[in-house]
């Protein structure tokens, strides 16, 4: 599926020119960096700006942006992903309520579950797929939490399905887009009700700072500032700054991002040393269907399970280019353990029912030349 690797007509464009705010002090070509955290009152247009009332003109550069990209009505930027994630949660639960969470998601995202939602008396039901989730249904449930793609195993949930199963109940659905960038899929054109960013990953593009995004409709985007504005967690104007010099070139990193992993995947897929390749886009993953239904691109994101798993250390010490590192979503690629690092606290038991074995490695596949990460895993996987 050749075709799925280009971004949609007209997104290159919106990612450098949607939402400028225009300098027409100097008639410069970038956003302006307001530095204020003191505006006049009464403010000249009526409105009270102050950074941790998610109002500033440079949150609002980021704001407009995203929006058009994720086709919704309005957006909210935060100094995380999870703080992002956490306002979208606490807006909308309190304690006796009921929440549907899919169970494979960022380990992030499962300790707040764990830690706090379930501290002040949230009660949490867990799926794999819509049938799943329609099978956790009670009364006091108030909303459904998906990833797709999710970590490290990429799997895809129908969201279509999920947006008919929450609109049926009548609950909010909520979808962490990280893994997958706007570029690549739009959920709320599924229905679904509110798409969340980790920024720090693809959108900044550069592992270079940390912020997160969530976008929905007006009356949501202001339900989330009403719980923001109690919590913090606002991004500085010189951050939102560098934000916006990172998603100017979005579409084009994506488009690399998945031709890049499209033909690793396909190289690692008939290696010898390669047990097997999990990528959407490969026509052997579970959710391939799904994924090319929703998905207009397969992503950066792969995995791979080594036949050997004894030689994972031996990969690891062996690659050049490729950096094992934690994060992904930036322009270098880099290689991590998840047996290791994200789900290094469950029992080696609860692993394997997850599927995540010892000799899983996980890819952020970046954007250098394809040819040059193909060759960097040839030879580090080469028999000595
Ligand atoms: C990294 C990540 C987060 C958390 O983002 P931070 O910016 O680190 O807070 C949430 N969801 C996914 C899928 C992520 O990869």
């Amino acid at each position: 599926m050749d075709n799925c690797s280009k971004p949609p007509a007209g997104f290159s464009t919106l990612c450098i020119h949607a939402g400028t705010h225009v300098d027409t002090a100097t008639g410069g070509a970038c956003s302006p960096i307001f530095t204020s955290t003191a505006y006049a009152y009464p403010n000249p247009a009526n409105e009270n700006i102050y950074p941790r009332y998610f109002n500033t003109p440079n949150q609002a550069v980021i704001n407009r942006k995203l929006a058009v990209l994720e086709r919704g009505e309005a957006a909210v930027t935060f100094g995380s992903g999870m703080a992002a994630i956490a306002t979208v949660l606490l807006a909308h639960l309190q304690p006796g309520d009921h929440a549907i969470f899919q169970n494979d998601l960022y380990g992030g995202t499962l300790q707040l579950i764990n830690r706090e939602l379930v501290r002040i008396g949230v009660h949490i039901s867990w799926g794999a797929n819509v049938a799943e989730f329609a099978d956790a249904f009670r009364p006091e449930t108030r909303l459904i939490y998906v990833e797709s793609p999710s970590n490290p195993l990429l799997r895809c949930v129908d969201l279509q399905a999920v947006a008919a199963l929450g609109k049926h109940h009548g609950v909010l659905t909520v979808i962490d887009n990280t893994f997958a960038t706007p570029i690549n899929q739009n959920p709320l054109v599924w229905g679904i009700d509110a798409v969340i960013h980790s920024a720090t990953k693809y959108l900044n593009g550069h592992s270079d700072m940390n912020a997160g995004v969530v976008v929905a409709s007006t009356a949501i985007i202001r339900r989330v500032i009403g719980t923001a504005v109690n919590l913090g967690g606002m991004l500085d104007a010189h951050a939102c700054s560098q934000l916006e010099r990172g998603l100017k070139t979005l579409a084009l990193r994506v488009q690399r991002h998945n031709e890049n992993a499209f033909a690793l995947a396909h190289a690692l897929a008939v290696h010898p040393a390669v047990a097997r390749v999990i990528y959407p886009g490969l026509p052997t993953h579970p959710d391939h269907a799904i994924a090319a239904g929703q998905m207009r691109g397969f992503g950066g994101m792969l995995s791979f399970e080594l036949r050997q798993p004894d030689q994972v250390d031996r990969l690891l010490s062996r690659l050049r280019i490729v950096m094992p590192a934690l994060s992904l979503g930036g322009v270098e690629s880099l290689v991590c353990v998840p047996s290791r690092t994200s789900h290094r606290m469950m029992t080696p038991a609860e692993r394997q029912r997850a599927g995540i074995s010892d000799g899983l490695i996980r890819v952020s596949v970046g954007i250098e030349n394809e040819e040059d990460l193909r060759e960097d895993f040839h030879q580090a996987l080469a028999p000595e």
